[in-house]
């Protein structure tokens, strides 16, 4: 069989692998737009701050992939033809596949106003990305940071950390949005304040300003100059959908600031026979749930049940599989199963206490969570998700990070939690 993986973030990774798990004879070939092999896009932070070497960034060990038998070329494929089971590449070239993948993750943010591309105006998605961060915030003064999401966050924390000043333009009315509500943004929010980054929330910015070749400003839809010296591009790009498109592919509906993602089913199967896609940019509908699917955990585990698909098996991914776990600035974010589907009943913590937890609860069972600041218990919340235990009458103990869990939940069945 001929496997074709468009994309070698964790989705295609974890897919390349688990082919060849479960077929020796494959020829699995991954292309990618960026010239690296499967990297740690979320240590890129660390890596802008000199305290891991570009080493430490690579996924696996030297010669990994040549010993798993999966080619890499560094290209990016422009088109499909689905009826001819072919795919075109940038340089032109053709290849036959019997299964596709793809797992092109999001395009880059672009600000989309006049003087985006000054040459002070910097995304944080790529090594290359992370490069010119370091250059800039050698140069210290002030940075403007737009968005409010793990990128723009990252950025903003890296800089400050490099003593650049901050100000963080948020498009949304809160920080961390969809996954926090009011009170979770709150407190992320006073976290950036006491770091002394200016937040400035609901606000864009409209025009970058250059003076003698360099950035020197930029001008926002509420009518303010302010004066920086390199701009950083920290909202989310839309998902990468002009490949899935030339199949005929279309996305699904919007949700949040996101652009419509590629929908697929629980086998992570598009309307297209044979196409598959996984990680960031899908929306996977199951048992008539829809999961938006971000994060790294998710964009791997997605690419693992993938891969199983693809070379025959049947595996699936459902909502109480959902995990993903980010920083949001310094402070640790934790999502589990449908942290975002409707519940019969909601806890939340109360919003003066450090730290956020919302728990999500369905006919007595916890569906979903949200953890921001504190991830203890995160891991027996995602068991007690996984195993759909009854927890009715504990939900607000469920909150507590100092009880004992399995003795808590022992009335109501036999279960081990961690
Ligand atoms: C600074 C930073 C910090 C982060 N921190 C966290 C964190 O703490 N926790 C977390 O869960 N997530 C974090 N993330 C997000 C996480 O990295 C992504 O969710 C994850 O990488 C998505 O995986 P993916 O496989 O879907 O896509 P990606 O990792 O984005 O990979 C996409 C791949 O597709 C390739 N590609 C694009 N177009 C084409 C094409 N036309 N043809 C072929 N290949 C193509 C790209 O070159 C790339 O190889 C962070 C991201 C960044 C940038």
């Amino acid at each position: 069989m001929n496997y074709l993986i468009a994309g070698f973030g964790p989705a295609g990774a974890h897919a390349a692998t688990a082919i060849r798990e479960a077929d020796p004879q494959a020829r699995i070939r991954v292309f990618s737009a960026d010239p690296h092999p499967f990297y740690f896009r979320a240590s890129l932070p660390w890596y802008v701050l000199d305290r891991i070497s570009s080493d430490d960034l690579w996924a696996v060990p030297k010669g990994h992939w040549e010993a798993l038998r999966v080619e890499h070329i560094p290209r990016p494929l422009i088109s499909i033809d689905p009826g001819g089971q072919t795919v075109t590449d940038s340089e032109g070239l053709e290849y036959r596949w019997d299964r596709l993948l793809l797992a092109c993750g999001l395009s880059p943010a672009r600000l989309g106003c006049p003087g985006e591309n000054a040459g002070q105006v910097v995304g944080f998605g790529t090594l290359e990305d992370a490069v010119r961060v370091r250059e800039l915030c050698q140069q210290g003064g002030r940075a403007v940071i737009t968005g409010g999401g793990v990128r723009a966050l990252s950025l903003a924390w890296v800089a400050r950390r490099m003593g650049v000043d901050v100000t963080l333009l948020v498009p949304e009315a809160g920080l961390g949005a969809p996954w926090l509500d009011a009170a979770g943004s709150h407190q992320l929010f006073r976290r950036l304040a006491d770091d002394g980054v200016e937040v400035r929330l609901g606000e864009r910015v409209t025009s970058v300003e250059s003076q003698g070749g360099r950035v020197a400003a930029v001008g926002t839809d509420r009518g303010k100059g302010i004066a920086c010296r390199w701009v950083g591009v920290g909202v989310d790009g839309p998902p990468q959908l002009a490949l899935a498109g030339s199949a005929g592919l279309a996305a699904g509906p919007r949700f949040g600031s996101s652009g419509g993602e590629l929908q697929v089913d629980g086998r992570l199967q598009t309307g297209a026979p044979g196409i598959f896609a996984a990680g960031d940019g899908c929306a996977v509908i199951h048992d008539g749930h829809r999961l938006t699917c971000g994060g790294w955990q998710a964009a791997a585990t997605q690419g693992r049940v993938a891969g199983i698909n693809m070379a025959g098996g049947d595996a699936v991914y459902e909502a109480c599989r959902h995990y993903h776990a980010a920083t949001l600035y310094d402070l640790p974010m934790t999502l589990i199963g449908a942290w975002d589907a409707e519940g019969d009943a909601e806890v939340t913590t109360n919003p003066r206490a450090e730290g956020f937890r919302r728990l999500v609860f369905r006919d007595g069972a916890l569906i979903g969570a949200v953890l921001l600041g504190d991830r203890r218990h995160a891991n027996v919340l995602r068991r007690a998700v996984e195993m759909g235990v009854k927890v009715r009458g504990h939900e607000l103990q469920m909150l507590r990070t100092d009880v004992d869990l399995n003795r808590l939940l022992r009335p109501s069945g036999e279960y081990h939690l961690y």
